[in-house]
C-alpha cells in the first residue's frame, strides 16, 4: 500500500531576501517500508536560520539543498509502519526528514525520544540542536566559569533563550541579553531570569550595553554590529563563542566585519567558532543535565507554533524577521 503524502521542494535558489517562489508544495507516493525502514508520520517541524545557507549552491560545512527535491530539517512524529525490530508503531522518533508529512528512512537515522515527561516538539529546541548548541557554545567554545558576567544576543530565540537560562545554570554572575521587541526583553528580564536586556531597534546596540558592561564571556548568534559592540564591551582576555551570524544570512554581498579587530590584539580576546554536529560527544551531558533543568522547571521555553504543512515557508520567512520567541515550529 502506497501512502500519499506531501513535501516542500526548493524550486530555485534564493538571492538576497527568499520568496514564496523559491519553494513548490509537490506531492508524492511513499511505498511500505522496506527491510529496516521505517515510515513516520510528522507531527512537528523545525525551522531554522541555517537552512538559508543550505539553500546557496556554496561548498560549506553541510551539503546545499538539492534544487527539485524536498528539503530537510529536524523533525518529530510517530512511526506509523515499521520493517525493523528495534521500532514499533506508535513510538516518537526524532529524524531530519522534516519539510515534508511523511518520511520513509531507515531506522538507523531515527531516534526514538521519551514524550512521557517533556512534549516531542522539546525535542527540536530547547533539548534537541538548539539547545545543545547553547551548552556547547558555553560550556566548550566560551569554557564558561563561575562568577562570568555574559552576554548573549539573538537571546529570544530557540538558541539565545536556552544559552542565557544555561549560562545562569552554570554559574554565571550577569547575564544580559539583546532582542529585538519590547515583549522579548520583557520575556528575557520577567520570566528567564536575565539581569538586563535591550531592543536593539531602539539605538545602537553598543551604546545600549555600556551601562551593563563589561562582560568576560559573549555568547554571538547575530555578528555584524552586535560583534562589533560586544568586542568593545569584552573585559581583557574575553571569549567570544561564534555560533551565527543571523543578522547577515540574506546579504547579496559580504558585508564588512566588525571595525573593532584591532581589540581582539589589545584586550587579548578569543574568538572560537563552532557547529554543534562537531560536538557530539557533550550530548549525553547536554540530556541528562538539561533534560533535568527542564523536568525541575529551572530551564524554562517557549515556541511559536504555525500550522500545516503550507505554512512552513512562511514560518521559515517569519523566523529569519524576529516573527519568534523561542523555537518557530510548524505543527502538522
Ligand atoms: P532564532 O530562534 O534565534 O531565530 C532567529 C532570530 O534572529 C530571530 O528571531 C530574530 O530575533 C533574530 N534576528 C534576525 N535578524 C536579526 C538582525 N538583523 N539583528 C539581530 N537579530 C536578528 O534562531 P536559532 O536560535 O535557531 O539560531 C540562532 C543562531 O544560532 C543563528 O545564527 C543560527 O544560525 C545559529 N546556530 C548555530 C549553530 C552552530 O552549530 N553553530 C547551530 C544552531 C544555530 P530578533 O527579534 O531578536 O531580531
Amino acid at each position: 500500500m502506497t501512502t500519499t503524502t506531501r513535501e516542500i521542494h526548493l524550486a530555485s535558489r534564493p538571492t538576497g531576501w527568499p520568496t514564496d517562489d523559491n519553494f513548490r508544495m509537490v506531492e508524492a507516493a511513499l511505498a511500505d517500508p522496506g527491510p529496516g525502514e521505517v515510515l513516520v508520520r510528522n507531527t512537528f517541524l523545525s525551522v531554522d536560520p541555517y537552512m538559508r545557507g543550505r539553500m546557496n549552491d556554496v561548498k560549506s560545512y553541510v551539503p546545499p539543498f538539492q534544487l527539485d527535491a524536498a528539503l530537510d530539517g529536524g523533525a518529530v512524529g510517530e512511526v506509523v509502519a515499521s520493517a525493523d525490530d528495534s521500532l514499533q508503531v506508535g513510538e516518537t522518533v526524532l529524524h531530519q526528514a522534516g519539510w515534508r508529512e511523511h518520511a520513509l528512512l531507515p531506522a538507523k537515522q531515527v531516534r526514538r525520544v521519551d514524550a512521557s515527561r517533556v512534549p516531542a516538539s522539546a525535542y527540536l529546541g530547547v533539548l534537541g540542536m538548539p539547545g545543545l548548541t547553547a551548552f556547547v557554545g558555553l560550556a566548550r567554545i566560551a569554557d564558561l566559569r563561575e562568577g562570568d558576567d555574559v552576554l548573549v544576543s539573538g537571546a529570544a530565540g530557540a538558541v539565545g533563550s536556552a544559552a542565557g537560562q544555561m549560562a545562569r545554570l552554570m554559574g554565571a554572575a550577569k547575564v544580559v541579553g539583546t532582542a529585538g521587541s519590547p515583549e522579548k526583553v520583557a520575556w528575557l528580564t520577567d520570566e528567564l531570569g536575565f539581569d538586563a536586556a535591550v531592543n536593539y531597534k531602539d539605538g545602537p546596540v553598543g551604546k545600549q550595553l555600556k551601562q551593563h558592561a563589561p562582560f568576560d564571556v559573549y555568547f554571538d548568534n547575530v555578528g555584524g554590529d552586535h560583534l562589533e559592540a560586544a568586542m568593545f564591551h569584552l573585559r581583557d582576555h574575553g571569549r567570544v563563542a561564534v555560533c551565527g551570524a543571523v543578522a547577515h544570512y540574506n546579504d547579496e554581498q559580504p558585508s564588512p566585519g566588525p571595525r573593532n579587530m584591532m581589540m581582539i590584539v589589545s584586550k587579548r580576546l578569543t574568538l572560537r567558532g563552532f557547529i554543534v554536529s562537531d560536538h557530539g560527544d557533550l550530548a549525553a551531558e547536554f540530556y541528562e543535565r538539561a533534560g533535568a533543568w527542564v523536568v525541575d522547571g529551572k530551564l524554562t521555553y517557549r515556541e511559536t507554533v504555525v500550522d500545516g504543512l503550507d505554512q512552513t515557508v512562511p514560518a521559515f520567512l517569519d523566523l529569519l524577521r524576529g516573527g519568534n520567541t523561542g523555537k518557530m515550529l510548524v505543527r502538522l
